[in-house]
Formats: C-alpha cells, structure tokens, sequence
C-alpha cells in the first residue's frame, strides 16, 4: 500500500527508483520522493485523518514508506494553542504556538524525521544508521534507534551543549565528537556514506527523512480547523522543515483538504549564522556559505542543503525572514517563558525574536493570524540563558532569614503581595 512512484531529481526531473540515493547523476539536483496524488486524493479524507493515530502517522499515505511504520509511533501531534499572553504583549489579534518542545521521545521536531527516516531504512534493510547532527537529530536518532535495535553511528561537532551530548550519550550510540563546526562534520559524513553501507539519514536517505518535515505543516492546518494562517515562522538551518511545510500546505490544497493557501512563510535565522535571511534581503538566488558563530548551535549550519528551495519557497509565498542577535535570542527565550509558561532551547528563542522584528516592522501585520513555530526544549541548552536569569534567594532555614530575603530581594508588584495574616 505505497503511494510513492519514485524518486524525481528537483532540478531536471529524471526519476529513480526508491532507493538510498539522494543526488541526480546528470546534474547533481538533489532528490524528492515522487507520489501518485490521484490515488492519494481518492483515499484521503479529513474524517480519515481524524480517526487516524494521535502521532504523525495520520498522515502515513504522504509519507514515503512502502509498508506499515515501524518505528515512532508517539511522534508528533504536539499541541497548537492561541498565545493570548503573547499576543498581548506583540500587540497581535490572532497568534498561536506549535509546540514541539514535548515532542515523544527527545522533545524535538527532529522526531518526526527520524521515525519516517528509521522506518524507511529498516524497509531498504539497512542494519546501522548514521547521522550528522547540530544535536537534537543526534538525540532522536540515539533514542529511536535504541528502541528500533539498529546500530548507531552520531556524529556531532566537539563544542556542543552538554545537555545534547548527555541527550545523546545516554541512549549509548556510537557518539563520535568532530573537531570542526556542522558544516565539516557533514563533509565528513558524506565521505562515510560513500564508503560504508549505513542509512545516514541527514545524507543517503535524506530525501525519505525529509518528508517527516510535512507533518509539521500538516498539523498545523488540521489543529487550526483544516486552513493556513496568514503568517508561519519557521527556524531555519538547512532551510528543511521550511521548505517542507511550505510542501505540506500545497499538497493538502491540492487534495482539497484545505481550501487555498493563505500563509506567508517566514525564516527566522541567527545573526552569526544568517546564510538564507542575507540571500533573501539581497534578493540574489546564491546562498554564499558563512562561518557560524551564534548561539544557536542547532541552527548553525553554514551551508545549508536547502537553502535554495527553503528561499524558493519564501518567495512563491510573499514571505520575508528577519536574523536576531544573540541578546535577542535570549530575550525572546525569556519572553516566550515569561508570557507562556514555555521553557524552549536557542531555535525557539531565535524564531520568537524573530517573529518579534517581523511584527515591529509590519511584515506581519498585527490585525493577520500567525504562528510561531517552536521546535525545541530548552533544558537541553540551559548554558545558553544560565547567566542572565538571576539566581535563586539562599537563606538559612528560618523564618528571620526568609523575611530578611523578601525585605531586601523579593520582587513585589505592589505592598497587598506582602499582606500577613492578622494577629492573633
Ligand atoms: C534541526 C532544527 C531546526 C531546523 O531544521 P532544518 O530543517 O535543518 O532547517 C530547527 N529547530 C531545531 C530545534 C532543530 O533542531
Ligand atoms: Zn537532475
């Protein structure tokens, strides 16, 4: 019961068969999976879906396995709620949250690849799986591929979070520390791939793990009552999940599911690592390679295999991207926390800062509906906000030495805070 026709180069559209392969012999285009949506259309309802399983498989006829899934089936269908406090304090009628902070297992959008990527490899037979990672994909591939019995073979550059190496280490991969940055670490890998048969899901399989991508997109439309916002931003390091939620929105406009695309797509990047939001303001179709220095690790991809079609995608949609400031990305992990009692890693307070100037600038204009996309736990990147969050009141357990502390520390909006019972 598959629905996949084959693999299609993205450039000068040869097909290939379903396989572990990823760029075109001809020209180099990357690969897409390739779907027979006359068949889809006549199989897919919204009721369907409704009924489907709470977790990304709902959307199981879009994915591109030839079998049942196999692995991950807690994934996705994470909550979309309205952020009225948010909202209030950008000064936005109609704002929502898709939060992937509590994404099952590893608390990261990276889960929903990886169960569509692990599931395709144990289809093509694969025994080991491999991946590049600015470290949540280590983390999911660690702990998936734990459970699916699969070897596993992580590669991270050295200087990561220790919350992503402990996220990682503690499924007991094969955790290999690259001394260079995202960008190195993936030039190895496609060595490796070439030379041994492993299922690199960021590399040989990518077009396949790509696809889990969609199921973000997806639920975002079926979670607001089968429609697009107007405005969706997106994180964006390879330029992936961006351009697959854009995929996402046309696939279900195209089987009727939704009636028109309104949304504009919207990247949000880090200053120090910024490749497609400069391509976007020099309105130039090459993405010049950078040298990220942000910290937004999970975002810090240099030269981002996307790139092009997550910029593609920007522009077919009227969409726009804004880059922040490591300041910024602080302070827009505080306010997300501070207004929706949301605690999200450097990504998510990249796209809330983000979101923030796109706002303030009237890109997006605060009378249209929007969604932030939150992909990201933030008690992965806590060296990221440790300094700049104060630090606990320490007393000696008394009664003296507490009201010594409120006296002198406590903030207290007004005096009513500090009313006492009476006497007795
Ligand atoms: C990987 C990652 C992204 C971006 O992914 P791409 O598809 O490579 O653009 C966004 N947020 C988080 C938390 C990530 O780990
Ligand atoms: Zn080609």
């Amino acid at each position: 019961m598959s629905y996949v026709k084959n693999l299609k180069c993205r450039e000068c559209h040869r097909t290939y068969p379903k396989e572990a392969i990823y760029v075109c012999e001809f020209c180099f285009g990357s690969l897409e999976v390739d779907y027979d949506y006359e068949r889809i259309k006549s199989v897919l309802s919204r009721e369907k879906i409704e009924k489907g399983p709470k977790s990304i498989w709902r959307y199981r006829e879009l994915l591109p396995i030839d079998g049942p899934p196999t692995v991950g089936f807690h994934a996705g269908l994470t909550p979309l709620f309205r952020a009225e406090n948010l909202a209030k304090e950008l000064g936005m009628k109609e704002l929502y949250i898709k939060d992937d902070s509590v994404c099952h297992p590893t608390l990261s959008f990276k889960d929903r690849v990886v169960a569509v990527a692990l599931t395709k490899a144990k289809e093509l037979g694969f025994k080991t799986v491999a991946c590049a990672s600015t470290g949540n994909l280590a983390g999911s591939v660690s702990a998936q591929a734990a459970w699916a019995g699969l070897n596993r073979f992580i590669f991270i550059p050295a200087d990561l979070e220790l919350g992503k190496i402990v996220g990682s280490l503690t499924y007991a991969p094969n955790l290999v520390a690259v001394e260079g940055n995202y960008d190195d670490v993936n030039r190895l890998c496609a060595e490796i791939a070439s030379r041994y048969r492993w299922a690199f899901v960021n590399i040989n399989i990518r077009p396949y793990y790509a696809e889990g991508s969609k199921t973000y997109g997806y639920e975002v439309m079926e979670q607001l009552g089968w429609r697009t916002p107007d405005h969706v931003v997106v994180p964006v390091a390879s330029g992936s999940l961006l351009s697959k939620i854009w995929k996402a929105f046309n696939e279900f406009d195209k089987l009727g599911l939704i009636s028109g695309v309104t949304a504009k797509v919207h990247a949000a990047q880090a200053e120090g690592c910024s490749p497609i939001v400069t391509a976007l303001k020099e309105k130039s179709d090459i993405i010049k390679p950078v040298k990220p220095k942000t910290i937004a690790k999970s975002l810090a991809i240099g030269n981002p295999a996307d790139g092009v079609y997550a910029c593609d995608a920007i522009r077919q949609s009227g969409g726009s991207g804004a880059a922040v400031t490591d300041q910024e990305i602080i302070d827009g992990i505080k306010l997300l926390a501070g207004t929706e009692g949301i605690f999200t890693e450097t990504a998510g307070g990249v796209t809330v800062a983000a979101a923030k100037k796109l706002i303030e600038e009237g890109v997006i204009s605060r009378k249209e509906s929007c969604v932030i996309c939150i992909t990201g736990n933030g008690l992965k990147t806590q060296e990221a906000v440790s300094d700049h969050i104060g630090r606990p009141y320490t007393i000696k357990p008394t009664l003296e030495s507490f009201e010594r502390t409120l006296r002198s520390e406590a903030k207290v909006k007004d005096e009513v805070w500090l009313t006492r019972h009476p006497s007795p």
